[in-house]
């Protein structure tokens, strides 16, 4: 198990302290028991549908440009903490974002035991950590794959220091990914309305806006889910006609250069790709 992560957890069903025995975590009051798998605990089950993610090699300068604006996203936040934070990284995952957070005390959690993941909970259902236990907690694409969303903020609230900072990337005009757990896209009002719903004040709420990406995702469609239903003449002029497409949108992205990072508010009539948002708990 990872060092001082047991300093942070406490029995899900009576918050008392918990304790290693014969390879698993006992609570030292109600004597609940979770299993440790690989040194991992494992708070809640893990659900059948979900298909693991593969391990990619992540970095300010790749993947798509909305991952790289999210990267530049949380790199900025980071700065703003000090090195002794304790950070939670709710979805973690294959550790997309693990480069940036390692040098704070972050414990990484997901639903899924993948080799990167310090402890495996779904926190809709099941609390395993002590009250304001983080100084932030990093949800990076994750939101949308919850289904209870509501439930997740209330409890990342509680697991906030007061001041304590929720970072948030959460797609907008992205398409579905990992189904089918892939339930949710939502507004800015709706990412606004969340403050006050759950102890919040809005630090940060930006969209990110790239039009390119936009008509790059229509010719790609175009290419891979039409294309090959066509008869051979058909498909011969739609690829002419998408290479003339590809083209002009190439000759645009020159003339425009890469998307903007703008306040969501600020941008009324665009299409975001997605938003990245700063809750800060509220002190009190
Ligand atoms: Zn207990």
């Amino acid at each position: 198990m990872k060092s001082g992560l047991l300093d942070l957890l406490v029995c899900h069903e009576c918050g008392a302290p918990l304790a290693v025995e014969d390879s698993q975590l006992r609570c030292s009051k109600c004597g609940q028991v979770v299993s440790l798998t690989n040194g991992i605990p494992i708070f809640t089950p893990v659900a059948g549908e979900i298909r693991p993610s593969e391990k990619l090699i992540r970095g300010s300068d790749t993947g798509t440009p909305w991952r790289k604006a999210n990267w530049r996203f949380l790199e900025a936040q980071l700065t703003q903490l000090p090195g002794e934070a304790r950070i939670l990284d709710v979805g973690a995952g294959r550790g997309d974002f693990a480069v940036l957070l390692d040098r704070f005390h972050t414990t990484a959690l997901d639903i899924y035991p993948y080799p990167e993941v310090d402890l495996v909970c779904d926190l809709t259902i099941c609390n395993p950590f002590r009250p304001a236990s983080f100084e932030a907690i990093v949800l990076m694409n994750v939101l949308e794959h919850v289904f209870d969303t509501q439930a997740l903020l209330a409890r990342l609230s509680e697991l906030l220091k007061p001041g304590g900072r929720l970072i948030v990337a959460i797609p907008f005009l992205v398409k579905l990914h990992q189904t089918p757990v892939d339930f949710v896209r939502y507004t800015h009002y709706a990412l606004q309305r969340f403050a006050p719903e759950h102890g919040f004040e809005l630090e940060v709420l930006e969209g990110y806006y790239d039009p390119i990406f936009f008509l790059s995702e229509g010719t790609g469609n175009i290419k891979y889910a039409y294309l090959p239903a066509l008869s051979r003449m058909k498909r011969m002029a739609a690829r002419a006609l998408l290479g003339t497409i590809q083209f002009l949108v190439n000759r645009l992205e020159l003339l425009l250069g890469p998307g903007v990072a703008s306040p969501a508010e600020a941008v009324r009539s665009q299409a975001p790709t997605g938003y990245h948002i700063v809750y800060r708990k509220i002190t009190t």
